[in-house]
């Protein structure tokens, strides 16, 4: 037996050999157990030197029960007992031994594992285990995981949260069910399989109540061993709030805030791509400018704020003449204008002329009692094929609002014939 004595010199476990309660064999795994410098200390020298008193009776009942039937030849269950090192420090050795025959006489191999800082590791992996579980239950992110065909494997608790679901109602079902666009899935899905991952996607989901909240996604694709997609795996959070804040800045700095309509820079960033599809698909399209009259003069006679008042009223006066297809800004102090698509040279002036007449009806009177009216002065200009861009119907609109004024205002003109 054991011919070959590297195999137990390299075993990481500790082996000793005994015969007769001596040591005839010692691995370097067990000259490192016991704090011995070096094996050949161990050899010779009785076993029971390293076994502490309280176990000693217990471990040489246990070496004879192997040597003698009916366990002989089988090894003994592992049992913990207290060593003593060389040195005198104690250890706690999971000990497992078994009968054997060593150079032609009986003997015991024991075989021990040092489990003295397993207690310690053991509290220590079950601490960073709460520590890791208590992190996941109180993620404000949710975790999830789906299969190849979008069915949720694993969600993470934040779901209740987040959508008011329990993980396991989630579980087993497709994602698409808690989307309110499937358009909003699919994008998503297409950016995964092209890039395998994604980052801070926006998207929307449904909330067990009911509501809509704005969600961003991270994750990533999952392969299978032989490369196939086989899922996706990630997490989402709730981002409605900054959604809501995003919306409102993009509000507050697109909007005037007197009239609630566009402002000039936003009015023009519609008019350009209302242009651009009026452009390419060949469609009329008429534009507006607009300058109440004589303004200065409001302000003068009934002061700034009712002023103001009278922009207002003007305002709503010019938008209830128009659809909802139209595009219409505040350009400046009392400056507007209107973009109207799908729209000729005689339907425009049929709109300037309602909104003329809008304006002319107005009747405005401030708190002491005083009334009076308001007038605008209108330029149109329609879209003309040797158009190069948007500013050379916007500069047409801005002449022709000029002549209107030129002309004694309270009117509309335009470049190209009026056709009356
Ligand atoms: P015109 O017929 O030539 O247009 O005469 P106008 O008095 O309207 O002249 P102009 O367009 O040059 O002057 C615009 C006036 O509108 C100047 C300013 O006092 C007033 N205004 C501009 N913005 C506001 C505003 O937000 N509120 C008020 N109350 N007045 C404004
Ligand atoms: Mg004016
Ligand atoms: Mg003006």
């Amino acid at each position: 037996m054991f011919h070959d004595l590297r195999l137990l010199q390299t075993l990481p476990a500790a082996v000793l050999v005994t015969q007769e309660g001596t040591i005839r064999f010692a691995n370097v795994a067990s000259a490192q157990l016991l704090e011995a410098h070096s094996t050949d200390i161990l050899i010779g020298r009785p076993y029971s030197e390293f076994v502490h008193p309280v176990d000693l009776q217990r471990s040489s009942n246990r070496v004879q029960q192997v040597a003698e039937p009916p366990q002989a030849g089988q090894p003994n269950k592992p049992s913990e007992f207290r060593i003593r090192t060389v040195h005198g420090n104690l250890r706690m050795v999971l000990i497992t031994s078994v009968a054997i025959e060593w150079e032609g006489a009986p003997a015991v191999l024991m075989c021990g594992l040092d489990m003295t800082h397993q207690s310690e590791i053991e509290a220590q992996l079950r601490e960073s285990e709460q520590n890791f579980r208590r992190l996941f239950e109180n993620l404000q992110d949710v975790y999830y995981r789906t299969n190849a065909q979008g069915v949720v494997q694993h969600v993470g608790p934040g779901v209740r949260r987040v959508l008011g679901y329990e993980p396991h109602e989630i579980e087993g079902r497709t994602a698409e069910s808690y989307y309110p666009q499937s358009s909003d899935r699919d994008a998503f899905k297409a950016a995964i399989l092209e890039n395998g991952e994604v980052s801070d996607f926006p998207g929307q989901m449904v909330r067990r109540d009911g509501t809509v909240i704005d969600i961003s996604i991270s994750s990533h694709a999952l392969y299978d061993h032989t490369g196939n997609f086989a899922g996706v795996e990630g997490i989402y959070r709730d981002v409605t709030q900054r959604k809501n804040l995003e919306r409102e800045l993009h509000r507050l700095a697109t909007t005037d805030m007197l009239t609630g309509m566009a402002n000039r820079r936003a009015f023009l960033e519609c008019a350009e791509s209302v242009y651009e599809h009026s452009r390419s698909n060949g469609e009329p399209l008429a534009l507006l400018m607009m300058d109440l009259d004589h303004f200065k003069s409001i302000n003068d006679r009934f002061g700034h704020l009712e002023g103001d008042r009278a922009l207002v009223a003007f305002s709503q006066a010019v938008k209830s003449q128009l659809r909802a297809s139209d595009a219409v800004g505040r350009l400046g102090g009392e400056e507007f204008g209107v973009l109207l698509p799908l729209t000729s040279m005689d339907e425009g002036l049929e709109v300037a002329r309602r909104i003329l007449h809008g304006v002319r009806a107005l009747q405005l009177g401030d708190e002491t009692g005083h009334t009076y009216g308001i007038t605008a002065s209108l330029g149109l200009s329609t879209f003309r094929q040797a158009d190069r861009s948007l500013r050379d119907m916007l500069d047409r609109a801005d002449q022709a609002l000029y002549l209107a004024k030129h002309q004694g205002r309270n009117q509309i003109a335009s470049l190209e014939p009026l056709g009356e």
